[in-house]
């Protein structure tokens, strides 16, 4: 089994998540006493926060070089970095490690193609939704359209996240206000929308949705596991 080596902290709600979807995931391929190999460094989330909203993508390049590093030279033998926004410093981690990064858009996107959909719903921040890092691996590797939801409920998906999910609170108001964004992305047309958030999944369900969700905390923590025993 090889070592995964988890960036978290942004959230650490999610990052929870992961440390238990990569151990179940583990558990359920080689049996009951296995455990997940890993390693996580875990950042301050307000010195994040803040260097996002300042638009320092310069500063946040060098914290996440400085955290693959250290997982890197703990003996991680791939990076795998919890939180779909910060893959906007894929390429700074990917030049300055030797080993391999995971990136959650390409498993993502590897999901949504074994589902045979074509134009799919995306949710996350505005730095997700806005910027084209993320829906270009979609399209230029896997041929996926995204749909994104109105200004103002980017910002509304945005606020929720940022004033509630990644602090741990989790209300009926906002599960309501996410699932009518999704019903209208699925009436333009969405076939399935990626809950493009780490803290997303903690909010919205399968159940809670009428077209297929695409979870990407399960998505990433399971190709992690898959790559991590082959
Ligand atoms: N975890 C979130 C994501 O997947 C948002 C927190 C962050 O900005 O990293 O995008």
């Amino acid at each position: 089994m090889k070592t995964i080596g988890l960036i978290g902290g942004m959230s650490w709600e999610s990052s929870l998540e992961y440390y238990r979807l990569v151990n179940e995931f583990t558990k359920a391929a080689l049996g009951s006493f296995s455990s997940s190999k890993c390693l996580m460094y875990s950042v301050d989330f307000a010195e994040i926060e803040t260097l996002q909203h300042q638009g320092d993508w310069e500063r946040l390049n060098e914290l996440m070089v400085e955290a693959a590093t250290k997982l890197y030279k703990g003996g991680a033998d791939i990076i795998v970095l919890c939180t779909n926004t910060m893959h906007l410093c894929s390429y700074a981690i990917k030049n300055a490690v030797p080993i391999p990064f995971l990136h959650i858009a390409e498993a993502t996107g590897r999901a949504i193609q074994e589902k045979k959909l074509e134009k799919v719903g995306l949710l996350g921040t505005q730095f997700t939704m806005e910027k084209d890092f993320y829906k270009a691996v979609l399209k230029e590797q896997f041929g996926i359209e995204t749909l994104i939801p109105n200004e103002k409920e980017r910002t509304q998906v945005h606020q929720i996240i940022y004033e509630e999910l990644v602090l741990g609170k989790i209300t009926n108001d906002s599960r309501e206000v996410y699932k009518n964004i999704i019903n209208n992305l699925a009436e333009n047309g969405a076939q399935g929308v990626i809950l493009g958030c780490t803290e997303i999944p903690l909010l919205i369900k399968e159940k809670d949705v009428a077209i297929p969700i695409f979870d990407t905390t399960t998505i990433h923590a399971q190709a992690a596991v898959k790559w991590a025993l082959q």
